[in-house]
């Protein structure tokens, strides 16, 4: 019989997280989660540190993504812990797991005004899906297994852990801590026969079909079976933006160059993992037939037919239910192709041609100064098959979703459902991490409006402290969407700035690659596709962490398009 011994709550939770299968932990230590910081490294869980709790969270979220594993984020108790927030609702809002744990004052300490005091459990209660304080040292076990449990079953979304600081200083003995089995992988349900059988009449009755992928399929890793569904039928599809890749967007039934045709359209829908929210327009005409028939497979049955009615609810996980699909139709004689020489075939296809050539426009535009597509041109043209491409900044986000070719799945992580600015970093560190643990040929690409990187501009110390091979790509226009010149910047400063400086614009002289070699990165300033290549090529070839101020013209915008972005009118 082993000996009982006295184990701090520290180690009690770091060891119930590691039992949980929670492999990295990112945060920022204080009073009173130093020893947690500590323990979790004793106990063989990856603790990153970082800058801000946000990007913690971030950071945390993004591994919660990648590996359908939640990872932790650490923070201090008030300030610390409110930083989170914005993360867990982007979190939740992705349906990502991430599991958020802080400190908090000691019990007997609580509503007497103490240090960083409070109310934590109310405050993540409405962007997570479980928000709980463990009620002993012996109880922590069972809160991190229903913590890990909650975030990953179901729709995936964010938690929180509120640890009391004694719970934290102080020791339970061994043989009356409560260990819970690890929470086994979720469970993956089938939909119902019938419904299969539906769902296969109704899509291959369609006269102009079409897929679309969303970053639900990429979480449930269907990327073999909605391939095998593809390439035997020959569906026309669109990947949302983070879905990019589950089927290579170079297949030749890729439509994302035709979306707007596309959605517009299109009788018939599959819908794999993706919601009928802002990103797609809510499903309603004018960006869609007001006639459309809607087949959506999806996980959580509350959000079916939510804004369009849809005509077969698959209820249930992606991959599983492909599978079923797949396994239904082997069972007929005849194998359903979807004629390449259809006249829905012919309109995607001569959209798509009409698309490159306008993007080709914009390639061959003169330059200095850069736009967006012939910076993007030179990027897309030196970069490895296998990237993991982290997205960020309304314009820089957007056009380069239409021109860096994703081949593998869960290769793009973007502002995502939340639309959020600043993810950027947080997400690239996780991303570098996840690169180097897990899939060691994938090369971490960083592309982000010089906004953006305002954000999080700091962690650009956490990725040189931890020598993170991660290339940081500024796409600099002075500005939020439309930037300044130096002489409208000039003439602006000459009076009282706060009156003068357009609230778009930001500093024409930011040299921020010099923030990258203060930290002993690297950095280049370029102005010129040459000078791009030239860069790009050096940091390509380095591991150095790295960063290229990529200077563009301040006016540089999209080209022209079908619809107003965020809006239905035309
Ligand atoms: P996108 O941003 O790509 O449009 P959304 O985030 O809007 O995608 O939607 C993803 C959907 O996928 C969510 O509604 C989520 O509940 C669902 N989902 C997540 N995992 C699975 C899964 N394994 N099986 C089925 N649906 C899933």
């Amino acid at each position: 019989m082993s000996e009982v011994e006295k184990i701090n709550g520290a180690t009690v939770l770091c060891r119930a997280l590691k039992e949980q299968g929670v492999e990295y932990v990112f945060g920022i230590v204080g009073v009173p989660i130093i020893e947690v910081g500590m323990m979790a490294q004793m106990e063989g869980l990856k603790y990153i540190g970082m800058r801000n709790e946000q990007a913690a969270c971030y950071a945390a979220q993004a591994i919660g993504y990648l590996t359908a594993k939640p990872a932790a984020c650490l923070t201090v108790p008030g300030p610390g812990m409110l930083h989170c927030i914005g993360g867990m609702v982007n979190a939740n809002e992705n349906a990502w797991p991430v599991i958020v744990i802080s400190g908090s004052m000691d019990l007997d300490s609580e509503q007497r005004g103490s240090f960083q005091e409070c109310n934590q459990v109310a405050a993540a209660l409405p962007f997570a899906k479980f928000s709980a304080r463990p009620n002993s040292i012996e109880r922590i076990p069972f809160f991190v297994e229903k913590a890990v449990r909650t975030a990953t079953y179901g729709r995936p979304g964010a938690v929180y852990l509120d640890m009391p600081a004694d719970f934290i200083r102080n020791s339970a003995l061994s043989d009356k801590i409560q260990w819970p089995v690890p929470a086994p992988p979720p469970p993956r349900c089938t939909a119902d026969d019938a419904s299969i059988k539906k769902a296969i009449d109704v899509l291959f009755h369609a006269e102009r079909p079409l897929i679309i992928i969303g970053k639900g399929a990429a979480y449930s890793g269907a990327e073999a079976s909605i391939r095998q569904f593809i390439d035997t039928h020959q569906f026309p599809f669109l990947p949302t933006p983070m879905a990019k890749g589950v089927v290579p967007d170079d297949h030749p039934c890729c439509v994302g160059p035709a979306r707007s045709r596309a959605l517009l359209n299109a009788d018939v829908i599959l819908l794999l993992g993706a919601r009928m929210n802002w990103m797609l327009h809510f499903g309603e005409a004018p960006r869609f037939n007001k006639d459309v028939k809607v087949i959506q497979v999806e996980i959580q049955p509350e959000e079916m037919h939510n804004n369009v009615a849809s005509t077969v609810a698959l209820s249930g996980d992606i991959d599983t239910i492909v599978k079923q699909m797949n396994g239904e139709i082997a069972k007929c004689p005849q194998k359903f192709v979807f004629s390449s020489e259809t006249s829905w075939w012919q309109s995607l296809r001569e959209k798509i041609a009409a698309n490159a050539k306008s993007t080709q426009n914009q390639v061959d535009e003169d330059s200095p100064p850069m736009n967006y597509y012939n910076a993007f041109h030179e990027i897309t043209k030196l970069l490895p098959q296998d990237y993991l491409l982290v997205s960020e900044g309304s314009n820089t986000m957007d056009i380069s979703r239409t021109m860096f070719m994703n081949n593998y799945p869960r290769r793009r992580l973007d502002a995502g459902t939340y639309g959020t600015m600043g993810v950027g970093l947080g997400f690239a560190i996780a991303g570098a991490l996840w690169c180097r643990d897990h899939s060691p040929q994938t090369r971490l690409v960083c592309l982000q409006g010089d906004s953006a990187f305002g954000f999080s501009g700091m962690e650009v110390e956490t990725i040189c402290r931890y020598n993170l091979p991660i290339l940081m790509i500024v796409i600099n226009n002075n500005g939020i969407a439309m930037g300044a010149t130096q002489d409208s910047f000039d003439s602006a400063q000459e009076g009282d700035p706060t009156l003068n400086l357009m609230p778009t614009f930001l500093s024409p002289v930011s040299r921020y690659q010099e923030v990258m070699k203060a930290f002993g990165g690297v950095g280049w300033e370029v102005e010129t596709r040459e000078g791009l290549s030239v860069a790009l090529k050096e940091a390509l070839a380095t591991q150095k962490p790295s960063l290229i101020n990529c200077r563009i013209n301040p006016s540089a915008g999209k080209k022209a398009q079908d619809f107003f972005w965020l809006t239905s009118k035309i």
